[in-house]
């Protein structure tokens, strides 16, 4: 699959950064060349070429039964800020290249296929991150269009009137039977086991919540140290413990403490107040909520201990999205088809898959990355990895295609 990698490459070059890195946010001009470029090989292959009227490029090759709603293989186009090459863009032109290659073979499933590039997936136009699947899904209407503004209070509905992809035909977004993503891991599991590739059993559901401990501040000299009420002491044992509990979870857990604040914040001053946010992933939604009831018990004891009095603030819960039981069998099993071990890993990231699974069947095949690299210039996949990736891609898809309704 030399094409392929030649492919990534050129598409690499498209919003490439003084920093050696891609920078491609969803809608701006580079955005619009990298879609134009994707269609022209699309167009080239042979394959029904378009785009919808929000930005996404759908290139479809028909099936036996015209019918019958296509299967859907994709991800996105858009990336961060000094970005890499491959997050996103593998999965599109894995997706052209499945499509390509069929046609080449004059293979034609019953149902058809279509090559889908995501607008904007990174969030970084609007600040909303998996923003096309939204659109795509109708989770956000059009009606929201004119309130959706970037950074420069320009609404998203001004930047469709003005996005523009010359010669290339706005078409109607087709029904999807299933999605499909074959997506870059971004973290290190694979590229250590040194493994091709795997496929997704879920998409990690996230919990946080934001917890305060009151203590009393008061002067760091004077106050004898058993009659301080330290609101650190505090903060600083649930932050371990939390640790300890993502440790004890057999690898089927995360957690972070990314915010940290004390106050007042001085040299001489006993901190009277922190505040802390506790992240927590999991692929399974039963732990994830056994996990959320410790953290809350773990707050208590540790302000009972301190002598601290501690707030809860669980403001955010996204559920674990479980991929299809059908498509997940179907990427095990093209993954075996592809001549690799069947290997299932959790997705620890989001993905346009996760908004796409609460309307439809979906799935996801990883690659490695190097280093467990990603959203970073540096970001790799060994040409060997992306070639196994599109192959078990290509087998997912055909057993999809070809197989019964879901
Ligand atoms: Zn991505």
């Amino acid at each position: 699959m030399g094409r392929l990698w030649e492919r990534l490459h050129r598409l690499g070059r498209i919003g490439a950064d003084d920093h050696g890195g891609v920078t491609r946010p969803g809608f701006g001009s580079a955005h619009a060349e990298a879609l134009a470029l994707v269609a022209t090989w699309a167009r080239e292959a042979g394959l029904e070429t378009g785009r919808d009227d929000i930005g996404n490029l759908i290139a479809v090759l028909p099936g036996r039964d015209q019918d019958a709603p296509l299967i859907g293989l994709g991800s996105h186009l858009d990336s961060v800020p000094n970005g890499g090459r491959f997050d996103g863009a593998l999965g599109v032109v894995a997706a052209v290249e499945v499509l390509q290659t069929l046609r080449e073979h004059t293979v034609r499933p019953r149902r058809g296929l279509a090559a889908l590039g995501f607008a904007d997936e990174e969030g970084n136009t609007f600040g909303i991150g998996v923003m096309s699947a939204q659109l795509w899904t109708g989770e956000i209407g059009p009606e929201r269009y004119a309130s959706i503004v970037d950074g420069a209070g320009r609404s998203l509905e001004a930047h469709l009137r003005a996005f523009d992809v010359p010669g290339l035909p706005v078409v109607a977004r087709p029904a999807l039977a299933a999605y499909l993503e074959l997506h870059v891991e971004q973290g290190p599991v694979l590229d250590e086991a040194g493994a091709s590739a795997a496929a997704v059993e879920a998409i990690v559901g996230i919990s946080r919540t934001t917890v305060t401990f009151h203590g009393q501040a008061n002067h760091a000299g004077t106050t004898p140290m058993a009659l301080r009420r330290d609101a650190l002491w505090g903060a600083a044992e649930l932050a371990l413990a939390v640790r300890d509990l993502a440790n004890a979870s057999g690898e089927r857990a995360v957690a972070t403490v990314g915010v940290f604040e004390v106050s007042p914040g001085a040299t001489n001053v006993i901190p009277g107040r922190t505040r802390l946010r506790v992240e927590l992933r999991s692929p399974d939604e039963g732990r994830l909520a056994t996990l959320r009831d410790e953290v809350d018990a773990l707050v208590t004891t540790a302000a009972r201990r301190n002598g601290l009095s501690a707030t809860i603030d669980p403001w955010h819960h996204a559920p674990a999205v479980p991929m299809h039981p059908a498509v997940l069998r179907a990427t095990q099993d093209a993954l075996v088809t592809a001549g690799l071990p069947e290997r299932t890993m959790p997705s620890w990231a989001g993905h346009d898959a996760k908004v796409l699974a609460r309307r439809l069947p979906v799935g996801m095949l990883f690659v490695p990355s190097k280093g467990g690299l990603s959203h970073t210039p540096d970001e790799d996949t060994d040409p060997r990895h992306c070639a196994a990736g599109a192959q078990a891609l290509l087998h997912a898809a055909l057993r999809l295609a070809d197989g019964p309704t879901l």
